[in-house]
């Protein structure tokens, strides 16, 4: 229920003057469809205008200025500006308009008047003085009130310029009511931070540049606001999930049996992840777990001996992968492992179709298979089990929230394991995942070695080449990876076809090509071609930066590296360097190269520790979308930013916490308060945590 006092900033948008049928939906697109939107979109620079006088007018400066209109001076032919020359005591100006406004300008600005000037000033480049292209504010004496020496800048689109932002933001902040103090009294005190009103009215109208530093106490005071909701909301969706009843699974002779007859001993950090794992299954309570391990680090059997303890148990699992490709190879490695235990795993993918589907969908209803392994196609209609208790997710970022939720509609309360390769900084983790239990591989397999990594330019490929031949003659196998960029699906595939086609004329028909065009059946094929050694080098898109394992390969050359970021160039990577041999990586690029790419690829050179990257990434991104995770249900944030806020992350977790514990029915004063902030920011924890959902 929302609380009666946040009803004006629950208004719609339109409700605001001057919102109408033009520029509403371009506020909203910015915004978003509340008034509080508008309040939540700050201000991101600031224009001080300086008075001024034209002797002392300062290149590039926002200046203000007394005037007397000289005379006009049309322009000589269409497409040259209209101008104005103007004057003080000390000097001319040349007001500059473009379009042609010319008869209105002498209309209104006939020689002789006087006017307050205002806008940017510059100098001419012909050497004719100052002059001031479209001036933000021309105006009688009379109105020298109408122009604010402090003007906030807000994030303007086309057709909603900053300025009828501001009017929109100021006209909301009238809306925006006293709310009781929802932080810890002493806290607040001691950090000395504004109120929630003043906090917000203090971004929207900064006294200052100071008041656009992120960690100004007004923005470092809405920045916690917006964390801790978020926290709350996820301690709260963690506490009901956990409420709910799940299947007991507690026996685990065969996992024990299973264990023992792996190829290696598991990791000490494995053995812990699984012990974690295990212990959530026997313990009655609903499991939501995060598996996360850098790339190599040896989820998959984890996910496997989960799957036994709940098949000992008569239980069903599902895993599900977000490509065909890795599908069939958990497949290939889970099934004879399970297989040996007197467990039948089925594959179900896109492909299955008629009669092998109708087997599978049967085998799952019936129980006869107590694991599923596949794709998307595990949700999908028609696809029932006797009993599913365990859902698997692998690459779980690859999946919207709505997906994991279908699978897990396919079972009454069903123990989540979500498995992640996408290394997220400690801090961050807890805004990402806040609502989940995490394990941590933090440790390799034993035997792997570093993979020797240089960045080298597109002018040396033919040494690269030359490289890549001798090694294939030793028996090494290869990727070749070129960008796909969504902006031009077409074109990145052409570039790869027609890497495909060069080298096939050095390397015959050791060259094979995936990519995301291809069907099913003839992606398979190449793939299993190149796990069989028949296939040396793989030109593929970025399809094989998921899961896939390929130990032999040995080198990944990596096309137009610069277009990568650094999580991904990392999870390239990381397909070689899984055997015993030495690998290598190269990282060709389109010189000359940027700062920021340069700083990447030197990166990836320095280190392999995938948590090590995640964090270098974070600090060279800087704010926005770090490590790219909008996709991966990173909450986008509006007031806080996760780089220069870091330290209040972990503050605000533990504050939800406490709260949690202490509070749970936020029924004292502060708790009472804090469902005012919860329904502020509207997280809830039965929907979607997230801005984008
Ligand atoms: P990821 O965490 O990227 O999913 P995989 O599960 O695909 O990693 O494992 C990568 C490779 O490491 C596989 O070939 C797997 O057999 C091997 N592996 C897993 N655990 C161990 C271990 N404890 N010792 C040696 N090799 C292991
Ligand atoms: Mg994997």
């Amino acid at each position: 229920m929302r609380p009666e006092s946040l009803f004006p900033l629950f208004a719609p948008i339109a409700t605001l003057k001057g919102v109408g049928a033009r520029v509403g939906p371009l506020l909203e697109r910015l915004a978003g469809p509340r008034v509080r939107d508008v309040l939540f979109l700050l201000p991101q620079d600031l224009i001080v205008r300086r008075v001024s006088k034209v002797a002392s007018l300062v290149d590039g400066g926002v200046q203000t200025l007394g005037v007397t209109i000289d005379f006009h001076q049309p322009p000589a032919r269409s497409g040259l500006p209209w101008r104005i020359r103007v004057f003080d005591d000390t000097g001319f100006l040349a007001l500059t308009f473009f379009k042609g406004y010319g008869a209105h300008l002498a209309e209104r600005h006939p020689p002789g008047v006087r006017r307050i000037v205002s806008g940017k000033a510059e100098l001419d480049r012909l050497g004719n003085g100052f002059q001031i292209v479209h001036p933000d504010y021309l105006v009688a004496e009379a109105r020298a009130a109408d122009i604010p020496a402090l003007e906030a800048v807000y994030p303007a689109v086309a057709g909603l310029p900053s300025r009828m932002i501001r009017r929109f933001a100021a006209e909301a902040m009238g809306r925006a009511p006293e709310l009781p103090e929802w932080q810890d009294g002493a806290w607040i005190a001691k950090a000395g931070w504004p109120s929630w009103r003043e906090a917000i009215s203090r971004a929207h109208r900064p006294a200052g540049v100071q008041d656009l530093d992120p960690q100004s106490p007004a923005r470092r005071r809405l920045a916690y606001d917006e964390l801790l909701a978020h926290q709350l909301a996820l301690g709260e969706r963690k506490r009901t999930q956990k409420r709910l009843v799940a299947p007991v699974i507690s026996k685990s002779v065969r996992v024990q049996d299973a264990k023992a007859a792996l190829p290696f001993p598991l990791t000490g950090a494995q053995q812990r992840a699984l012990s974690e794992i295990l212990s959530d299954l026997a313990s009655g309570e609903r499991m939501t777990r995060l598996l996360q391990g850098d790339v190599g680090a040896g989820k998959t059997v984890v996910a496997l001996l989960a799957m036994l303890a709940a098949a000992e148990a008569g239980w069903q699992s599902a895993l599900m992968a977000p490509t065909e490709i890795l599908a069939r190879q958990h497949f290939d490695t889970v099934a004879p492992a399970l297989a040996a235990q007197g467990v039948r795993a089925v594959l179900l993918t896109g492909r299955h179709k008629g009669a092998a589907r109708a087997e599978r969908l049967a085998a799952l209803a019936d129980g006869e298979a107590l694991v599923a392994i596949g794709t998307h196609a595990l949700f999908q209609e028609g696809v029932t089990f006797k009993g599913l208790a365990l859902s698997v997710i692998d690459e779980q970022h690859r999946f919207g929230v709505s997906d994991r939720l279908k699978l897990q509609a396919k079972g009454g309360a069903v123990h989540m394991l979500a498995m992640s390769a996408t290394p997220i900084p400690r801090t961050l983790e807890l805004t990402v995942f806040g609502d989940l239990d995490v394990s941590r591989l933090d440790e390799k397999p034993p035997g792997r070695q570093a993979v020797a990594t240089r960045a080298a330019p597109m002018g040396r490929l033919d040494e690269v080449i030359a490289r890549l031949d001798s090694a294939l003659r030793d028996g090494a196998q290869a990727f070749w990876i070129c960008p796909l960029v969504a902006e031009s699906e077409t074109a990145d595939l052409a570039a790869a076809e027609s890497r495909h086609r060069e080298l096939a004329l050095r390397f015959g028909d050791r060259v094979g090509l995936v990519h995301g065009q291809l069907g099913p059946a003839e992606k398979d094929s190449v793939m299993a071609r190149f796990v069989a050694g028949e296939v040396a080098i793989l030109v593929a898109t970025t399809v094989v930066e998921v899961g896939v394992d390929v130990p032999s390969a040995t080198i990944m050359v990596i096309e137009q590296a610069e277009r990568f970021g650094l999580a991904q160039l990392h999870q390239l990577r990381g397909r070689v360097g899984r055997g015993a041999r030495a690998s290598s990586c190269v990282l060709l690029y389109d010189p000359p190269l940027s700062e920021a790419a340069s700083r990447r690829l030197d990166v990836l050179r320095r280190t392999d520790d995938g948590f090590e990257i995640a964090e270098r990434d974070l600090e060279l991104r800087g704010g926005g979308d770090p490590l790219g995770l909008a996709q991966s249900g990173f909450p986008a944030y509006r007031l806080a930013d996760p780089l220069a806020h870091r330290d209040l992350i972990s503050v605000a977790a533990d504050d939800a916490r406490l709260i949690l514990a202490r509070d749970p029915e936020f029924s004292s004063p502060r708790g009472q308060a804090l469902l005012i902030l919860r329904a502020l920011f509207d997280w809830r924890p039965d929907g979607p945590i997230g801005w984008s959902g």
